[in-house]
């Protein structure tokens, strides 16, 4: 069995400086993410989540400590187009319709060696996820759940193995965001793909995730590291079982303890 983690990040610090002063974003961060896993990063605003999957990302630089993905670095890795972004607001073109704004990343993205030709059909996926009737309309016809399904398309349909969701889920209300959860589990589960998410929410954290990486705030770094047992797939009776409510508690009680130090 390969043991090598694909993304693994070493005492990592990274700090802003700001005119009050210098603010010590991450500090002794460390983690290792095995290829295929479903990682959420949990914990309270400004802990530094966004910063860490930038510099997962290679769209900032460490201060100190080493990020390495598939033994190169993390600059390297999106020069070479392996990661797959998904903010938190959709961010679609509104002059192109739902097929046309996940074809048109798909083409810009388009990589010459051989993973390119994993990335999948953009009509099977939209279908999936219910979008087949919305093929032709524009994002100004759809709701924000809808919006956000297509932008979890868009970034499935690439050829990137690394997928990095920073809280794609926080601005839709509660009823749509948790069938969310399970719509991204469908595509996941199916694509084979890496993915890194950003949550504050408990629930969707155990939901999803293989393991869960609690934050301790300021400076962040991760203080627990939660395995999820739930089998897959996994569906909705589940959040009621006494296996979640377990894991949501340790998660609590580990984020009560961050938010402490
Ligand atoms: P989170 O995503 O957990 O809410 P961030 O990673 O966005 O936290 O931010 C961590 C800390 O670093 C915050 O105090 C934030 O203000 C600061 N920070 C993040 N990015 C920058 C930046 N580009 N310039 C200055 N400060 C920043
Ligand atoms: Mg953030």
């Amino acid at each position: 069995m390969n043991t090598t983690p694909l993304i693994s990040v070493s005492d990592v610090a990274k700090s802003f400086a700001h005119q009050r002063g210098v603010v010590h974003a991450l500090a002794g961060c460390s983690l290792d993410i095995a290829s295929g896993e479903f990682v959420t990063l949990i914990g309270p605003s400004g802990c530094g989540k966004s910063t860490l999957l930038r510099i997962i990302g290679g769209l900032l630089d460490t201060d100190r400590g080493k990020v390495v993905v598939g033994q190169r670095t993390p600059r390297e890795n999106r020069a070479q187009k392996r990661f797959g972004l998904v903010p938190q607001s959709p961010a679609l073109m509104p002059w192109l319709s739902v097929i046309d704004n996940v074809r048109l990343l798909q083409q810009v993205n388009r990589r010459a060696d051989s993973e390119s030709a994993k990335s999948a059909d953009p009509v099977a996926l939209l279908r999936s996820v219910g979008l087949e009737p919305f093929l032709h309309s524009y994002p100004k016809q759809l709701s924000g759940g809808m919006q956000q399904r297509v932008a979890l398309v868009r970034a499935f349909a690439l050829g990137a193995p690394i997928l990095l969701m920073d809280e794609p889920f926080a601005s839709l209300d509660e009823i749509t965001r948790s069938s969310m959860r399970y719509q991204l589990l469908d595509i996941w589960e199916r694509s084979g793909k890496t993915v890194i998410f950003v949550t504050h929410s408990i629930a969707e954290a155990v939901m999803l995730s293989d393991r869960v990486l609690v934050f301790g705030g300021r400076p962040g770094r991760i203080i627990e590291t939660v395995p999820i047992t739930l089998a897959r797939p996994r569906v909705e009776t589940m959040e009621d079982s006494p296996e979640f409510v377990e894991h949501a508690r340790v998660i609590r009680a580990a984020l009560r303890r961050g938010w402490k130090q």
